[in-house]
């Protein structure tokens, strides 16, 4: 499983796609894409091969951001339904999420009763906590942060914002996440192979940290909202 995500000015459906084949290899059954357009983010998700969501993608879709997922099931049976991008209930926020959510269960009766969950996936309590807690009267990223706290388990994971449709929003604890840096552009992956063939400088991420990222630029901070300052270092990949 992997998540690739891309800020910039190119089509990002394309590298999305590319970026998740070069993932292919760690294993998946189902995949997806988000893209931000002119009309708000929209989600092409499959059970199955890229090829098979490759084919699903309206090629007409003018995004130069977005992210993609490869899915490995751990809640919740391999199927369209319960592939990712997830989304909240009001469509606001768009979610994709490797690694368990270990109390999920909990943080739903807790912080989520009146919701109706769309998928049997852990994953979706990430994307509903940060609509609820933004209802709430949070910031964006103030919600991602305190939804990230809240959670226990292990995730890497990237989130679109219907409102603000140039920023990428990315978190990690005990799954891994890079930060791909770039001229105009910057992105995120699992792993720097699926993005070298954009750039070869990366920043790692420590565990329990989050970063705003734009084309123009990225903010790691920790989950207290500290900023992090860590320089990126070269990929030694062939692209
Ligand atoms: N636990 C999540 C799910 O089952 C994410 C799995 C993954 O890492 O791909 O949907």
């Amino acid at each position: 499983c992997g998540i690739v995500g891309y800020a910039g000015n190119h089509d990002a459906k394309e590298i999305l796609l590319h970026g998740l084949e070069k993932l292919e290899y760690r294993g998946y059954d189902s995949a997806g894409i988000a893209v931000a357009t002119g009309e708000g983010v929209q989600v092409f998700k499959e059970k199955g091969r890229i090829a098979v969501l490759r084919d699903h993608v309206d090629a007409a879709v003018e995004t130069t951001v977005g992210i993609g997922h490869t899915r490995w099931a751990t809640h919740g049976v391999p199927s369209k339904l319960n592939a990712h991008p997830h989304q909240s209930t009001t469509e606001r926020f768009t979610l994709v999420h490797n690694g368990v959510i270990e109390n999920y269960e909990g943080v739903k009766r807790e912080y989520l009763p009146h919701v109706t969950f769309k998928s049997d996936t852990d994953t979706e309590v990430i994307v509903q906590l940060i609509e609820k807690l933004v209802k709430d009267g949070l910031g964006v990223e103030e919600a991602f942060r305190k939804a990230l706290s809240t959670l226990k388990g292990s995730y890497a994971i990237a989130l679109l914002d219907n409102h603000d449709s140039d920023t990428i929003y990315v978190g990690k604890n005990k799954s891994p996440l890079l930060i791909g840096v770039g001229e105009g552009f910057n992105v995120v992956a699992s792993d720097a192979m699926a993005m070298i063939a954009q750039t070869n400088q990366y920043v790692e991420l420590m565990d329990q940290e989050i970063v705003v990222l734009t084309r123009d630029a990225y903010q790691i901070k920790t989950l207290d909202g500290t900023n992090v300052s860590r320089a990126p270092y070269t990929a030694e990949l062939d692209a």
